[in-house]
């Protein structure tokens, strides 16, 4: 009963504004505890089981922080971490690697593979929030965001925004994530296997044919910008030659 009425006061900050985390813990007291510590401190939270559920809910929004835990069933957070940080999308989510492993080793390797910051099980939830919240202050203080142009065209890429001259396009998701693609390999011809492999994933079992279908739709709502992508004839697609 405490529980709800604390909860129901969190509805009352304005929807937007609250920051939204995202945590990745198979044990489900800790998943729950955190979810319920984030959200009672102003932050808004949604819980994952594994990293496929986080790959589904990262296709919906992306959050600005991401809580990962190493030890889950399947895919391990290193993998995890590995994922988001090798996708143009999602590579700027700070993480923080939540672990019972003590060792020095997994420290490190957490770091390095570009993790934020590392917290270890058990910890105390003042100590936790302390964490987040840091973490998201140099987060934002480091972010500026970046952008990358063609010409006329530009990507805003941490807001996720699209303008060509003074106009916003709204894209899909892929959409994005392939404009973003090409963007950042401006000049270079992309492969339809690179651009499956980078936009739909590894795992992604489709036909090259999903990228034509979507070049076709992106070029349709840039309009006159959709000319900048260049079609390589056997071999892929180019974007400002
Ligand atoms: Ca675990």
């Amino acid at each position: 009963m405490e529980k709800m009425s604390i909860l129901g006061k969190t509805e009352q900050y304005a929807k937007g504004a609250r920051e939204m985390i995202y945590c990745v813990e198979d044990e489900r007291n800790i998943r729950e505890l955190l979810i319920y510590t984030l959200e009672t401190t102003g932050f808004q939270a949604k819980g994952f089981e594994n990293g496929k559920e986080l790959q589904k809910a990262l296709e919906e929004e992306v959050p600005e922080l991401i809580l990962l835990d190493i030890m889950l069933p399947g895919e391990d957070g290193y993998s995890i971490l590995e994922k988001l940080k090798n996708n143009s999308v999602t590579r700027n989510i700070p993480v923080i690697m939540v672990t019972a492993k003590e060792a020095e080793y997994d420290k490190v390797r957490g770091l390095e593979g570009g993790a934020d910051d590392y917290i270890t099980k058990p910890f105390g939830m003042m100590e936790f929030v302390a964490r987040v919240k840091a973490v998201l202050r140099r987060s934002s203080r480091q972010v500026e965001d970046r952008e990358l142009r063609c010409s006329d065209l530009y990507i805003k890429v941490k807001r996720h925004e699209v303008w060509y001259k003074e106009r916003k396009i709204d894209l899909t998701r892929k959409e994005f994530e392939l404009l973003l693609y090409l963007m950042e390999n401006k000049s270079l011809v992309m492969t339809r296997n690179q651009i499956l492999c980078h936009v739909w994933g590894y795992d992604f079992d489709g036909e090259t044919r999903t990228v034509d279908v979507h070049v076709r739709s992106l070029r349709q709502k840039l309009g006159e910008a959709g000319n900048y992508i260049e079609t390589v004839r056997g071999v892929g697609y180019r974007i400002g030659a």
